[in-house]
């Protein structure tokens, strides 16, 4: 599906992004892997070339504006283009509103979207040339909803739809289209701190049961990043078993 197509995934050590990481390259990409763990993308990018795909690890923090630019040219030095981003590098610094430190405002708006902001402005410079790019953000459903003692990671996250939709117009005539994925409760190590009794009584409140794993938005990402979704641009896609509608 994606075949001769270069991709860019921030955050894939682990997680969701190590699934779209890996689906997109099971579909023919070949994928530039990006976190702070050299050794987790090391095995990552092993796993890839095991299946015959191909793959670069860039270790980088992608907050910091030199180590986003560097990644999106290490992508172009080594394969030539970028035609797909997928901004999904991010972090938790939860707590209540009154005791929420400056710090743990500013490193989650830093990482999760200033983050985006600077892959995509970089990225979007190839693109934009290019005349063609698929890029797709991974914000939340408590981006939407909202989220006791999350407030930083909540603005974090409605903003990368804002984001989203500002880029989608701006992009749109270069032939370059901007998405948002929301996932809801998914398991990874994001999730794995909630005890058993949460995680039940967030189950409880999803209509589809249970909470989702990530293969489900990486089949997501994966769409948008295609040509099936070709006509489609600055939409935000649910991928939470129906708990935000
Ligand atoms: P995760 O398992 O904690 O993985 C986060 C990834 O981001 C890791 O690869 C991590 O690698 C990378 N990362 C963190 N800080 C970074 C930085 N400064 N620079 C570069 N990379 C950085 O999280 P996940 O659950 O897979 O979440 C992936 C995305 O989905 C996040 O944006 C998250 O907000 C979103 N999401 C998750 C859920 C969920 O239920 N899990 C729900 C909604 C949205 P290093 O630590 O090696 O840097």
């Amino acid at each position: 599906m994606l075949k001769d197509k270069v991709a860019v995934v921030t955050g894939a050590s682990r997680g969701i992004g190590k699934s779209i990481a890996l689906l997109m390259a099971r579909n023919g990409a070949r994928i530039v892997v990006s976190a702070r763990n050299q050794t987790l993308l090391d095995a990552l990018v092993a796993e890839i070339h095991a299946f015959g795909g191909e793959a670069l690890a860039v270790a980088g923090d992608i907050s910091l504006t030199e180590d986003a630019n560097q990644l999106i040219a290490a992508a172009v030095e080594s394969f030539g283009r970028v035609d797909i981003l997928v901004n999904n590098a991010g972090i938790t610094h939860d707590g209540l509103l009154l005791r929420m430190k400056d710090e743990d405002w500013d490193s989650v708006l830093d990482i999760n979207l200033k983050g985006a902001f600077i892959c995509t402005r970089a990225a979007a410079k190839i693109m934009t040339k290019n005349r063609y790019g698929r890029i797709i953000n991974i914000s939340s459903v408590v981006g939407e909803m909202g989220n006791a003692g999350q407030a930083n990671y909540c603005a974090s996250k409605a903003g990368l739809i804002g984001l989203t939709k500002s880029n989608a117009r701006e992009l749109a005539k270069r032939n370059v289209t901007v998405n948002a994925v929301t996932p809801g409760f998914i398991t990874t190590d994001m999730t794995d701190e909630l005890s058993d009794k949460v995680r039940d009584e967030l189950a409880a409140q999803i209509p589809l049961g249970s909470l989702g794993d990530a293969d489900d938005v990486a089949e997501a990402v994966l769409f948008f990043a295609s040509e099936r979704s070709k006509y489609i641009t600055g939409q935000v896609l649910g991928v939470n078993g129906g708990m935000y509608m």
